[in-house]
């Protein structure tokens, strides 16, 4: 475990991570100035801490890492580390599905975001999805998450004693950055539970129906948007499987093929 610093003080990152609404003044104040916080894993050429980002999700900061620093963080220490980039040598061609940007993750989904309920309508958005799929590949939503969870080093362990939503949820918003969904503003188009806490449950409740609330419906046309967040339990039901999730009371379908794929 290492520390950050920030705003005169010096905590662990999951402290942070797992308490971000306690910090949120603190880091406020460190994102107008310096305008980044410091990770204390290792030393930079020069001697000098390596900085973070410090980004806004509503009413709370989660830390991020810098563009182009990964690679100088404590590879066996810290979640911060990349091998390579940011910016991702593999975009070249720019026809990646999903690429690294400096700004955060750029996704481009085999689902649309926005489904056209009138029959002709759909028809041409599958003309205009085919010609745009020579320039851009897509991926599936399962490639996205795997994507995320890669790029936010979940699936490595290091130094950290052990690992809640709250650590997951920070470093996933750290991976998707301000990055972008089929061209939409990711943070617009992407919910992040945060941690669940009995106390919190009214906030938590409030920011999931201020996402939900920025889905519209029109006669013609539907809105999605994806939602990351704890599974609570997975429960077969009539038709298929019915998820429930940690931070809400909503109770979701899926078939029992999508489940199968998961697993
Ligand atoms: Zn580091």
């Amino acid at each position: 475990m290492t520390n950050v610093r920030f705003d005169g003080m010096v905590t662990s990152l999951e402290d942070v991570q797992d308490n971000p609404a306690r910090f949120a003044t603190r880091l406020e104040r460190a994102k107008r100035s310096p305008g980044y916080a410091e990770r204390l894993c290792q030393s930079a050429g020069g001697g000098k801490p390596l900085r973070l980002v410090i980004r806004r999700y509503g009413a709370l900061f989660q830390l991020a890492r810098w563009p182009d620093e990964g690679m100088h963080h404590n590879p066996d220490l810290c979640s911060f580390f990349a091998d390579t980039t940011d910016a991702g040598s593999s975009s070249i061609t720019g026809q990646e599905a999903i690429r690294n940007t400096a700004a955060g993750l750029d996704a481009r989904l085999d689902v649309s975001l926005t489904v056209r309920t009138v029959e002709k309508a759909r028809r041409e958005n599958s003309e205009n999805a085919t010609l745009h799929a020579e320039s851009r590949r897509s991926a599936p939503l399962l490639g996205f998450l795997r994507r995320v969870w890669q790029d936010a080093r979940l699936n490595h362990w290091s130094a950290e004693a052990q690992r809640d939503w709250g650590t997951c949820s920070a470093r996933i918003l750290a991976a998707l950055g301000d990055g972008k969904m089929n061209g939409k503003q990711i943070q617009d188009v992407v919910h992040v539970m945060r941690r669940y806490e009995e106390s919190e449950l009214p906030i938590i409740k409030a920011e999931f129906d201020a996402f939900l609330g920025r889905i519209h419906a029109t006669p013609t046309t539907s809105d999605r948007c994806v939602i990351i967040a704890e599974i609570k339990a997975i429960d077969p039901s009539k038709y298929g499987f019915v998820i429930r999730l940690r931070q809400t009371f909503e109770t979701f379908y899926v078939s029992k093929t999508l489940i199968e794929n998961a697993a």
